[in-house]
């Protein structure tokens, strides 16, 4: 079986994906803050360059996959932070890790996303283009002189979905598939301080999808171990929609 890394491993869509992973045969080698086989900070590049260094060294320099779940939500202590761990702490862990998982017979590489990607404010925004950049001080600077951690969340997972899908044809002809899962609203601790939030609270509690109620990780999980599996091999560079329909339902018009 497969040996595959987690960010986000101790939490909600994270613990889920491990959960799934691990009861197929999988060996999966968890990142996060806390409560994981690899404790580091993904928000910041020595965290980052030590996470890929421990993965690496725990599956003897091969890798037959990565998942990126770790995330902050609207209520991060900082928009800086909010940028560094969602953008930055995915894309730069992807670059570490691309020789590990080049070693493999069919890698595959599943980055959580988020429908509030397809979000107005993200799209135009300059925070966006200082992602894209990779000019970590400079998105963190404007991050918090906005003052917005709405627009730096949706932003954050514009610019991340757009790198995915550059990387994933830059990079079709390595053999490393790379797609991006968009939940909606999903039961976790993230969700749950966003519905409590006194800013957001209300926004987030009346966002209902067309299915009439909120998503549960597994149900994310479900469409993560499907996209790492044999499975799904001819599904590159996507970005599948796990939302009871909200990116219908906010696009409608739009394919
Ligand atoms: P969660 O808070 O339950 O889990 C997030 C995990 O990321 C936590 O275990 C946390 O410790 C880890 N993490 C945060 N900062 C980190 C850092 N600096 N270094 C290492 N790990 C760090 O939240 P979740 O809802 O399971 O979120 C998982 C992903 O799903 C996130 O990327 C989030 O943006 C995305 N998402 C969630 C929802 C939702 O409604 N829950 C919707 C769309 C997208």
């Amino acid at each position: 079986m497969s040996i595959i890394t987690v960010t986000g491993s101790a939490s909600g869509i994270g613990a889920a994906v491990c959960e799934q992973l691990k009861e197929q045969g999988h060996t999966v080698i968890g990142i996060d803050r806390q409560k994981a086989d690899v404790v580091a900070d993904l928000s910041t590049a020595q965290g980052r360059k030590a996470a890929a260094d421990q993965a690496i060294k725990s599956s003897n320099g091969k890798l037959d996959g990565l998942v990126c779940c770790a995330g902050l939500g609207v209520t991060a202590p900082s928009s800086s932070l909010l940028v560094s761990v969602n953008y930055f702490g995915t894309t730069e862990l992807i670059g570490l890790l691309q020789s590990a998982l080049s070693k493999s017979e069919s890698p595959a590489i599943t980055v959580i996303g988020s429908v509030a990607a397809t979000q107005q404010v993200a799209k135009p925004h300059n925070l966006v283009e200082l992602m894209l950049n990779n000019d970590e001080s400079a998105a963190r600077e404007l991050a918090d002189e906005l003052g917005q951690p709405h627009v730096a969340y949706s932003s954050s997972k514009y610019a991340l979905t757009l790198h995915c899908r550059r990387l994933a044809v830059k990079h079709g002809s390595n053999g490393i598939r790379l797609n991006v899962v968009a939940p909606g609203a999903v039961e976790t601790p993230l969700h749950e301080a966003s519905k409590n939030d006194p800013r957001f609270g209300e926004a987030v509690r009346n966002f209902i999808a067309p299915i009439g109620r909120n998503g549960q990780p597994s149900e994310i999980a479900d469409a993560v171990t499907f996209l790492q599996s044999p499975k799904a091999s001819f599904i590159h560079g996507s970005v599948i929609y796990v939302d009871g329909g909200m990116d219908a339902m906010m696009r409608k018009g739009n394919m």
